[in-house]
């Protein structure tokens, strides 16, 4: 029987364990998230290798008797030696990794998911400090769609009717996207960016919308030529913390700061 297996790999997390050995959660493309244990010291060759965010072929041993995965050797890709360079890029890429592991690995779409996240992780790399946050927002939207959770911005859940381009929209965890109609905003007259959140609602306006349209399907390395203004930015940011927020069950701690 076959005991070793290769892998495309990224590093997400790593954790010393005892005096020299360190437990290592990879995403891989295969089998979504494994983990599995790098034996060495601190100057190991193998253990430098293995750091996080680091993206290559990985080479594991599987003892069956003790059903723990020993890393026999990780050929690096990509190092990504960018992350490290700037607070904006470290924390996004933390960002990404804790994203992951929360939502184990995919769900199941896992070779999407090492791509969207590998890709990711490129345009980090070499990225402004203030391009970090869209290339993340860019990142947990296509994660949506990878979990299955991402909703239609262009039609209202309620009535179906399509949004003109310069209409906003209102998004409840409950209801998914409305049209200010079916959100109960005539109600309320024209202030239009009050009283349907202070029902839990949360406000998508056109340039939310047109950005969230506008990037899904564009390469995270061409980010920074589509920006997000102030308000916008803040509305993406609700809105797609809401989601994940709800299908984690938490805020995640990695988003602190950033969402
Ligand atoms: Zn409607």
């Amino acid at each position: 029987m076959n005991r070793n297996f290769t892998y495309s790999a990224l590093v997400l997390r790593t954790k010393n364990s005892g005096e020299s050995n360190r437990n290592v959660w990879f995403l891989t493309a295969e089998e979504g998230i494994i983990q599995a244990t790098v034996y060495g010291g601190p100057k190991s060759k193998l253990r430098a290798h293995v750091s996080p965010f680091n993206r290559g072929i990985l080479y594991v041993y599987f003892d069956q008797m003790r059903s723990s995965r020993k890393v026999t050797d990780f050929d690096v890709r990509f190092w990504h030696p960018g992350l490290r360079e700037l607070y904006e890029r470290s924390s996004a890429a933390s960002a990404v990794a804790g994203t992951v592991l929360a939502s184990h690995g995919g769900g199941g779409n896992w070779e999407s998911a090492f791509t969207v996240a590998g890709n990711t992780l490129n345009a980090l790399d070499a990225a402004e400090s203030s391009a970090c946050i869209s290339i993340l927002l860019h990142f947990l939207w296509n994660w949506t769609d990878i979990l299955g959770l991402r909703p239609g911005i262009n039609r209202c859940d309620s009535c179906n009717c399509e949004f003109l381009q310069e209409q906003s929209g209102w998004y409840s965890g409950s209801e998914g996207i409305l049209c200010p109609s079916c959100a109960g905003q005539e109600a309320y007259g024209r202030q239009k960016d009050r009283a349907p959140e202070s029902d839990g609602m949360l406000l998508l306006g056109p340039g939310a919308r047109r950005w969230l349209s506008t990037v899904q399907d564009l390469p995270a390395a061409v980010l920074p030529r589509y920006t997000l203004d102030k308000p916008s930015l803040r509305q993406v940011k609700n809105f797609l913390s809401a989601i994940l927020s709800s299908a984690f069950g938490t805020q995640l701690n990695v988003w602190d700061g950033l969402l």
